[in-house]
């Protein structure tokens, strides 16, 4: 934990104000507030706390167009929101989801504003333990996608792996018809354990919860192998780049 005196020489009343993009879903939203305030409580103490700005979804919308392959129109519709947070005055973006950030790059390039990307900082933690190949649970278009794994590989030399086809489709339908409903049951949390042990079979050493809510379903205790809670280590290096300007990666 920082002094106060330390914060005040590093400029915190200038503490970066998050602008978040949220909503997708409400349910993991949740999750990133709680976990960003704990974290500059955690890191300054007393009783500071998380500065942000938010626009929040209706999900539906925005689960409808990704059903429907409208990419361009969602890019447009982040790219929009993204730059209203910029003029209400966020310094940074969070985009509270695995999938969407496959506009990230838009995103980034449209608004000249910093996104801390999801991937980028589960990388990093995966390189922190040592890990050379993971499993990916996702989205289908997180998953099949190559804006996600590539820079998993690429960057961080870490080899990914996703669930066979039939895995693949269980995974994405308990996340749209109940994790973002906000129902948890046993019988999906076997059918993610069961699949992450076949990802265990095939050589992960661990696996990435590669979509805001599945840690609401899956813990460590769940499995053998590690875990990467994408929601919390993406809230926290957020925190770390509001704090510092810096979330650990380039
Ligand atoms: N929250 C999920 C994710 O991290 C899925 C919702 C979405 O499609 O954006 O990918």
């Amino acid at each position: 934990m920082i002094s106060d005196n330390e914060i005040f020489m590093k400029g915190m009343m200038g503490l970066k104000t998050a602008g978040l993009l949220r909503g997708m879903s409400w349910e993991s939203t949740l999750e990133y507030y709680r976990i960003m305030n704990e974290e500059v409580k955690e890191r300054l103490g007393g009783s500071h706390s998380t500065k942000l700005l938010m626009y929040s979804f209706d999900f539906k919308e925005i689960e409808d167009l990704q059903h429907a392959g409208k990419w361009k129109e969602l890019t447009a519709e982040m790219v929009s929101k993204a730059s209203n947070l910029k003029a209400a005055g966020a310094d940074f973006i969070v985009i509270c989801t695995n999938t969407m950030h496959l506009m990230a790059s838009d995103i980034e390039n449209e608004t000249g504003l910093k996104v801390v990307h999801i991937a980028e900082a589960t990388g990093e933690e995966i390189v922190k333990k040592g890990l050379r190949k993971v499993g990916l649970l996702g989205t289908r278009f997180t998953m099949e996608g190559d804006f996600y794994r590539e820079i998993i590989k690429n960057k961080y030399g870490v080899e990914v792996i996703i669930p066979e086809e039939a895995d693949r489709k269980i995974v994405h339908d308990i996340i749209y018809n109940e994790l973002v409903k906000g129902i948890i049951t046993q019988e999906s949390k076997e059918k993610y354990v069961a699949t992450i042990d076949k990802l265990s079979d095939r050589g992960a050493e661990g696996v990435i919860l590669g979509c805001t809510e599945i840690p609401l379903l899956i813990k460590q205790d769940d499995v053998d192998i590690v875990v990467f809670d994408t929601t919390a280590i993406h809230s926290k290096a957020a925190v770390a780049y509001a704090l510092n300007g810096d979330d650990g990666n380039d």
